[in-house]
């Protein structure tokens, strides 16, 4: 199969039929093999009847259906799971992004041999409150991740298989899902300008939340892609030279004590140092370990509950 279109929707009802028709028709007009693959993530309207609908009588659509909210990325990570084509395409349900890019899309992955391409909605159809802190946040995570995109967050994307079946997204992750390629050794990132509309029904569903989670997210991106896998090696490194620090002050004070001076231990501030610091140093020690424990015990930690699925693996 050539494309998959993974396609992570809440509550879009009026989109779907449109979107859909759209899709067939460029898929139709380029030959391409295809699937659609609908990931509803909770919807409270009838955006499931819609694709129960739009699924009768073509097969060419899976879809999974979560018992509740659990998020864009969730959503993006069932989705990855079931796609079949050798090129994977994300897009928004919202129609903000163009089925029509598709096949350049496609080319730039097949023949230009590109692991992820992203879109950039150079020119935006949003309002001023999301396009200025947009701009921040693009400027900061191309400073820490050193991938120059502009757009990180564009929903429209595309994937080789390979990079989809090997990261794992979760959280609100899907902004950084670059970084996370990159980071799984997937260094051919591109970028294609794309047109963007203006969102045509229904509101958007992402509030002033995302300011605070967005840059939380990136700080676990970095910690976990590092440590993650070894939490000891952070807890238990800044742990071990707090202690070791805090056991030379307590010595030192011993021992001055001992050999020449006559104060109460008490008396000296740094004596309150240096057991700040040997049980701030125990309490890291045990916190790596626990996290460590938790690690090994715990690998598979994204299960989300699904409520009906059509034609999936
Ligand atoms: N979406 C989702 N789960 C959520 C929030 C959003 O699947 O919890 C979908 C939404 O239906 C849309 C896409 O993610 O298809 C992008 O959302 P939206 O258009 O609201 O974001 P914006 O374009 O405003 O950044
Ligand atoms: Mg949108």
């Amino acid at each position: 199969m050539d494309i998959s279109v993974v396609i992570p929707l809440y509550n879009e009802e009026e989109s779907l039929a449109e979107l859909t028709e759209w899709i067939r028709r460029v898929m139709r007009e380029n030959n391409f093999s295809y699937e659609i693959i609908f990931v509803d993530d909770g919807s409270v309207d009838g955006s499931w009847d819609e694709i129960i609908k739009l699924s009768e009588n073509n097969n060419d659509i899976k879809a999974i259906r979560f018992r509740r909210n659990f998020g864009k990325s969730a959503a993006l990570h069932v989705g990855f799971q079931q796609v079949e084509g050798d090129v994977v395409i994300t897009m928004d349900a919202d129609l903000q992004d163009s089925p029509d890019e598709i096949p350049e899309l496609y080319r730039m992955i097949k023949e230009d041999g590109y692991d992820l391409v992203s879109g950039w909605k150079k020119k935006r159809y949003d309002p001023l409150t999301k396009t200025i802190p947009t701009k921040i946040f693009n400027w900061g995570t191309r400073v820490v991740s050193g991938i120059k995109l502009h757009d990180f967050n564009c929903g429209l994307k595309a994937y080789k298989h390979d990079v989809v079946k090997s990261i794992e997204i979760y959280g609100e992750m899907h902004r950084y899902i670059p970084i996370i390629a990159k980071w799984a050794g997937f260094n051919k990132i591109g970028e294609k300008i794309v047109h963007h509309y203006p969102r045509k029904y229904g509101t958007t569903k992402f509030g002033m939340s995302r300011f605070i989670r967005g840059p939380l997210d990136l700080l676990t991106i970095s910690f976990v892609t590092k440590f993650g896998k070894r939490p000891m090696h952070f807890f238990g490194t800044i742990g071990l030279v707090l202690f070791i620090i805090g056991f030379i002050i307590g010595l030192y004070l011993a021992i001055a004590k001992i050999m020449f001076q006559q104060y109460k231990m008490t008396e000296r501030p740094l004596f309150y140092l240096g057991i700040l610091f040997m049980i701030l140093g125990t309490m890291l020690f045990i916190g790596g370990f626990l996290a460590e424990l938790i690690q090994r015990a715990n690998p598979d930690k994204n299960k989300y509950d699904i409520k009906e699925e059509i034609n999936t693996l």
